[in-house]
């Protein structure tokens, strides 16, 4: 077990093989779903490789993997065609010549007569199996799926195919791979967290983070910062699960103690779901008054199924005159701009009162390139939530990057306003 390059985990490396993967055209996503996997039974991969279908350049591939780590799962190239090398580069790798089996032949035939179909001689190829292989069956397709060992190392070759290369996965290879690992899992907690930066996040998490890397088992903290959302993942690994996951979760409710408010969950939940929850439990609904997101804020709330329960609906008010429309007064845009707080209220209060619900967000921003003034450069944004009780609660951001990233971070800054609220009102009542 080459634990040193594994950190004290199992390590895996993943071969991609399919030349369309070295185009623009394709990437290579099925590593992504493998690497989830393995971490959640105690490998760490360590290289990912994506090749070509080249026999010499995928054979110079496997080599290198076989010698570094402990697992090598190989997917795509196993299909019918000439381009489909992966079998007879491990065959020839390992010395262990193909054997055509007749289980597979019959399996092959048979999902063909299902279809109505003869079966070309040429899926014949798919039934040719090192021997010593251990067969992966493939409900899905006709090319099932090899596990062999190769000296220290196993080896699984399966379908390149994601809708085929998961379930197999999951109910094949999982298991195999448990006595590899030691029987060692991987426990992993997320706190997803808005409305902070990375370096605030990270200045208040350190101190508790920080010791968690000397308790017993370690837990292994990472920040992941994707726009207007910063995640922190723990994780630990070690042969008993339960040992993890209580330092993980006294881990969590630590970290959720410092952070407060600026955390969204800590089971995974999206925004938009965590303020789909909050709306709903309170029996309340949402209209939107929408300028620079357009409509993201809807869309985004609406992506939650059951979504009905709590949004009313909304309105893009995009020009000055939809603005007037729906009851924002003339007077107010001129004097203080349709990018302003006052504006960002009365549209928010407007909503509210046409739609005749519980909350009216709005946002009202320059997202760019044009538009700008010296008081108001792009990212600009202003936000508003009128509720029930007490007056409006407005704010201004101002927000980094193009016009996508304006407009994403825009509707983020708005579900974070109204998820905030409810939170408060939830914590003293209405
Ligand atoms: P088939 O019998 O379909 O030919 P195969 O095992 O030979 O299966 P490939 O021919 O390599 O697999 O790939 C089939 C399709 O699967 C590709 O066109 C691609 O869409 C998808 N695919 C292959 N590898 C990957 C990958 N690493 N990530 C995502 N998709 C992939
Ligand atoms: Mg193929």
């Amino acid at each position: 077990m080459t634990q040193e390059r594994g950190r004290g985990r199992s390590s895996a490396v993943i071969v991609a093989v399919g030349s369309e993967l070295l185009t623009p055209h394709k990437i290579d996503t099925n590593s992504l779903f493998l690497t989830e996997r393995l971490n959640g039974v105690g490998f760490a991969v360590i290289q990912k490789l994506v090749v070509g279908d080249d026999p010499s350049g995928l054979s110079r591939a496997l080599g290198y993997a076989l010698r570094l780590a402990d697992v090598v799962i190989v997917t795509g190239g196993l299909g019918p065609t000439a381009d489909d090398v992966t079998r007879d580069v491990v065959a020839e790798l390992l010395g262990a010549p193909l054997e055509e089996s007749p289980a597979i032949v019959e399996a092959i035939r048979a999902r063909f007569t299902a279809r109505g179909l003869e079966m070309p001689e040429i899926n014949r190829r798919q039934a040719a199996v090192p021997r010593g292989a251990q067969i992966l069956e493939n409900p899905r397709g006709t090319a099932p799926g090899l596990w062999l060992s190769a000296g220290e190392a196993c080896l699984a070759l399966l379908p390149g195919p994601p809708r085929e290369l998961r379930p197999m996965f999951e109910r094949l290879v999982q298991d195999r791979l448990a006595p590899v690992s030691d029987g060692r899992r991987v426990e992993r907690r997320m706190i997803r967290t808005t409305g902070r930066t990375e370096s605030h996040i990270d200045e208040l998490a350190r101190p508790i983070y920080e010791p968690l890397a000397a308790r017993q088992p370690p837990v292994e903290t990472t920040i992941l910062a994707s726009l207007g959302q910063i995640d922190l993942h723990l994780s630990t690994v070690g042969p008993e699960p339960e040992a993890g996951a209580r330092v993980l979760d006294a881990a969590v409710a630590d970290l959720a103690g410092v952070l407060g408010n600026s955390v969204v969950s800590t089971d995974g939940r999206s925004l938009p779901e965590v303020v789909g929850e909050l709306l709903r439990r309170r029996g309340a609904r949402v209209a939107l008054a929408e300028s620079c997101t357009g409509g993201l804020i809807a869309s985004r709330l609406t992506d939650v199924p059951g979504s009905s329960a709590y949004v009313h609906g909304g309105w893009v008010l995009y020009s000055n005159e939809a603005k007037v429309a729906l009851g924002v007064s003339r007077e107010l845009i001129e004097s203080h701009g349709a990018v302003s707080e006052p504006v960002a209220e009365a549209m928010a209060v407007a909503a509210r009162d046409a739609a005749n619900v519980e909350f009216g967000l709005a946002v009202t921003g320059i997202a760019g390139p044009g538009g700008a003034t010296p008081s108001k450069p792009v990212g600009t944004v202003c936000l508003a939530l009128a509720g029930t009780a007490g007056p409006p609660r407005v704010r201004r951001v101002q927000l980094p990057g193009d016009r996508e990233r304006v407009k994403f971070q825009a509707s983020q800054a708005g579900l974070d306003l109204l998820r905030r609220a409810l939170l408060r009102a939830t914590d003293a009542g209405p």
